[in-house]
């Protein structure tokens, strides 16, 4: 092996390959590796525990020496590869996370090789950032003029909705007096299954959390219209400004809809500002059978959407959709005497940073635009279709399970249930079923998550994956019910 690999190759030393040809061999085979990785993806656990020497190898000091990079790739191979989260596997259904997919995993590396900076200026990559961006606002249905910025992901794309919505609605200039200025608080509603980002957001802009004003869900776990009326009438009386209203189009909790439509109406009337947070639900749009259900989302004032979910784009993807975009660039642009727009040369077009927060942006519109032009919008809608068929038959199964129960109306692709074969009260079930959870994930059965609704606690399925089949939904089930028996009989 090499001996001497800290030792400068010549004078003029850099980080390339001192062999191409063995660098290309090294490349082929990762490219090899990660093919056969992905076709047997089904037949491995959905998840495995690392064992303690893994844990205790990646906990290690960095090595004095350099090594070679087949070492360095074999200790990938051993040492992370096997490991991973698992949102990639098939019977992966915590939480709310694209499958992701080849193409875009190329495109990651094609976009690494490129190496741009799409802060912006004139070059392909920044155009083609602003072109996905552009299939992106078109597929929402927002106007030409909207604002359209790629994020790492929904948590930001929302911040960038709330801090144009900030701006807009302060009153004052707030990019140069702050939120201090402000003649009277700012207040925003959403009901009690808003996703924790947007609490999140309100605190960074310096809002706080007391700014978000949550609305208590019904039964069907949407916002009721009702109650925002009531909330806005009262919090006007108590000196506060309301300023905008958070529909979700696809709760993190059940996948509820809001009325998307009859916020758009109240917003109008009330002259709110109108945010939706589609991080889950915008891509319902691509689906014919399904579009209806966010009806109202085209008339927000800004959108989040996640292309890292339902579009299964390799982490990260988000997307912020402003529909004035002139609001959103004077909400965000700044150039100082290095960074000017020039009128010809690198320099020679808009800056993509004026729409953001972030200077350097990385070339991550490449793995949307190059699976968007391979895939098309017709077939992911139809894998938005497939995996609500999947999430249906799966609520349905478990409706005719004497001893399972359905938690949650089953709107989209996330369907919540728990095993209860009848006589336990709520904190035994909560116990044997988060055991059950568990021991799934340990199994490397399912990677199921869990969440409470309405104070019970439930299974939580989001059958996200382009791969999931009925046949997964099958064997979750009956594993689900073997394991909880199992418990119960000690
Ligand atoms: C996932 C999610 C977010 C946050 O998006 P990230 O991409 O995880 O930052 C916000 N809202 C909803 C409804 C989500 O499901």
């Amino acid at each position: 092996m090499d001996k001497d690999l800290s030792a400068p190759q010549s004078l003029e030393e850099s980080l390339d390959p001192a062999d191409w040809g063995r660098a290309r061999a090294l490349a082929h085979r990762m490219i090899d590796d990660a093919i056969d990785h992905l076709a047997g993806l089904r037949d491995g656990p959905a998840w495995r525990e690392m064992p303690a020497e893994v844990r205790r190898a990646l906990a290690d000091p960095l090595p004095d020496q350099p090594q070679s990079p087949e070492v360095v790739y074999d200790d990938f191979l051993r040492l992370v590869r096997p490991y991973p989260m698992g949102n990639v596997h098939p019977r992966f259904f915590a939480w709310y996370m694209g499958g992701s997919n080849l193409t875009g995993a190329l495109a990651d590396f094609l976009a690494a090789i490129d190496g741009s900076n799409l802060g912006g200026g004139n070059n392909a990559p920044a155009q083609v950032d602003r072109q996905v961006t552009g299939w992106l606002r078109d597929l929402m249905g927002f106007p030409q003029g909207a604002g359209a910025t790629l994020t790492s992901g929904g948590s930001v794309a929302n911040l960038i909705g709330h801090a144009v919505m900030r701006n807009v609605r302060a009153g004052v200039d707030v990019r140069a007096k702050g939120v201090r200025a402000m003649a009277a608080p700012l207040r925003v509603y959403a009901s009690d299954q808003v996703h924790s980002c947007h609490q999140k957001a309100l605190e960074v802009l310096g809002l706080g959390a007391e700014a978000l004003r949550l609305i208590p869900s019904g039964p069907d776990y949407r916002l009721d219209m009702a109650a925002l009326a009531k909330a806005l009438v009262e919090d006007r009386a108590a000196g506060w400004q309301p300023a905008s209203v958070i529909g979700t189009a696809g709760t993190v909790n059940t996948g509820a809809i809001d009325d998307l439509a009859a916020i758009a109406d109240f917003c109008h009337e009330n002259g709110l500002w109108f945010h939706v947070d589609g991080c889950i639900g915008a891509f319902l749009r691509l689906s014919p059978g399904h579009a209806g259900m966010v009806a109202g989302m085209e008339r927000a004032d800004s959108l989040a959407l996640d292309p890292h979910k339902w579009l299964h784009t390799p982490f990260e993807a988000g997307c912020a959709l402003i529909r004035d975009g002139a609001r959103q660039r004077q909400t965000f642009t700044l150039h100082p005497e290095y960074l000017e727009v020039q009128p010809r040369g690198v320099a020679g077009a808009e800056f993509l940073f004026d729409y953001g927060i972030d200077l350097t942006r990385g070339f991550k519109a490449l793995k949307v635009w190059m699976a968007l032009k391979e895939f098309g919008p017709t077939r992911h809608g139809r894998l938005v279709a497939q995996s609500i068929e999947r999430s249906r038959y799966l609520a349905k199964a478990v409706e005719a399970a004497p001893d399972m129960a359905l938690m949650a109306p089953q709107v989209v692709n996330i369907t919540c249930f728990r095993y209860d074969p009848g006589g336990l009260d709520e904190a035994a079930l909560k116990a044997l079923n988060v055991e059950i959870m568990l021991r799934l994930q340990e199994e490397g059965i399912a990677s199921p998550s869990d969440t409470q609704l309405h104070g019970r606690h439930s299974l939580r399925i989001a059958a996200v994956n382009h791969r999931t089949r009925r046949a997964d939904m099958d064997l979750l089930l009956h594993e689900t019910r073997r394991i909880g028996q199992a418990i119960l009989q000690g």
